[in-house]
């Protein structure tokens, strides 16, 4: 940790913070510069991570060297992590190919859904059956009955399912019926619920927040990951900006960014990022060739008549032929699914 003084503060300020460093049992290093002071922290600095050193009059900026995120840091784990959900495998040049409607609205339509998408080659069947929307009228997900259609219809066409978890009293009812618990984007700092489903042994597919760093992405998988769950896949599912003619802004470059700092998988969503299926296929190719480790697309047979997010959804046929030219990039970035 590097502790940047203010231009101008005095000796007494500097002795205090060198007091205060040497109280939590660590070593300072002491650059006096023309302008201003630096100190240079030695020493444990999980010790200072709950001290509030800006506070302290004097003290301009406080950096940290070590990553706040440890766990899930590329320096614990060096190799790729693979998270296994069923007979899927996600990470380590496996691709996870999730694909299924916004929420659970019925038997016949999820089936009418699940058919097509898996003959196209989706290796992982998604709905909501708890649906956080903006407005309360909206249709807010059939619950339990949703849960035991996924399971049903999952086992029918041989896919394990993923579902959103909104709140820490839907975990064990989640947790009975699907393969992996979805976070969503306005849930990935709800703290206690991360804690947890860190508590669980099953995979989490973590959607980033709409106003979420890669870093605070990063961050929420510690917490997860801190609990003992060490099942974390991360989802890139766009931002909130100042573009107004798509849903969210992707971003793109988080992909490459994450496998930097991150052994985690991560894919992409390109449906809630765009919000529009003329930009979901280029954006699903572009996610693989950006090494992405899958694709999240939500796929409808009839959108218009779609409970949630119709506008957005592809239709199995445009999901077969988007699969298809995915497969050949796959290929040819030697990935399998
Ligand atoms: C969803 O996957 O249906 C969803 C609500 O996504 P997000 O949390 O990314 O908005
Ligand atoms: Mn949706």
């Amino acid at each position: 940790m590097i502790i940047v003084l203010k231009p101008g503060s005095t000796p007494a300020e500097i002795d205090h913070v060198i007091e205060r460093i040497r109280e939590l049992g660590l070593k300072p290093h002491v650059s006096a510069g023309e302008h201003r002071t630096i100190i240079g922290v030695i020493g444990d600095e999980n010790k200072l991570q709950a001290q509030p050193l800006q506070a302290i009059p004097g003290v301009e900026q406080v950096i940290p060297i070590m990553k706040p995120f440890k766990l899930a840091s590329r320096e614990f784990t060096k190799k790729d992590t693979i998270v296994n959900v069923g007979k899927v495998k996600i990470g380590g040049g496996h691709l996870a190919m999730i694909a299924g409607p916004c929420a659970i609205e019925s038997l016949a339509v999820l089936d009418e859904i699940a058919g097509p998408v898996k003959k196209a080659g989706a290796n992982i069947l998604r709905g909501g059956a708890f649906k956080p929307r903006t407005s309360p009228y909206s249709f807010q997900g059939l619950g339990e009955e949703g849960l035991k259609i996924l399971r049903d219809i999952g086992q029918k066409h041989d896919m394990p399912v993923v579902t959103e978890v909104m709140d820490p009293r839907q975990i064990p009812l989640v947790e009975k019926y699907a393969d992996m618990f979805q976070i969503g984007a306005r849930n990935m700092q709800n703290f206690d619920l991360l804690k947890e489903i860190g508590q669980t042994m099953k995979p989490v597919l973590m959607k980033r927040g709409m106003s979420a760093t890669v870093k605070d992405l990063l961050m929420s998988a510690e917490y997860v990951l801190a609990e003992g769950n060490p099942n974390v896949v991360l989802c890139e599912r766009g931002v909130r900006s100042f573009e107004d003619s798509t849903r969210n802004m992707l971003d793109m470059s988080a992909v490459p960014n994450v496998k930097g700092q991150s052994h985690l998988p991560i894919i992409v969503d390109p449906s809630h990022a765009t919000g529009r299926p003329d930009l979901i296929p280029p954006m699903a190719l572009a996610s693989i060739a950006a090494g992405a480790d899958g694709v999240h697309i939500e796929v409808h047979s009839c959108p218009e008549k779609a409970l949630s997010d119709g506008p957005q959804a592809l239709l199995p046929g445009r999901y077969a032929s988007l699969m298809e030219q995915i497969r050949k990039l796959a290929d040819l970035m030697g990935k399998t699914y």
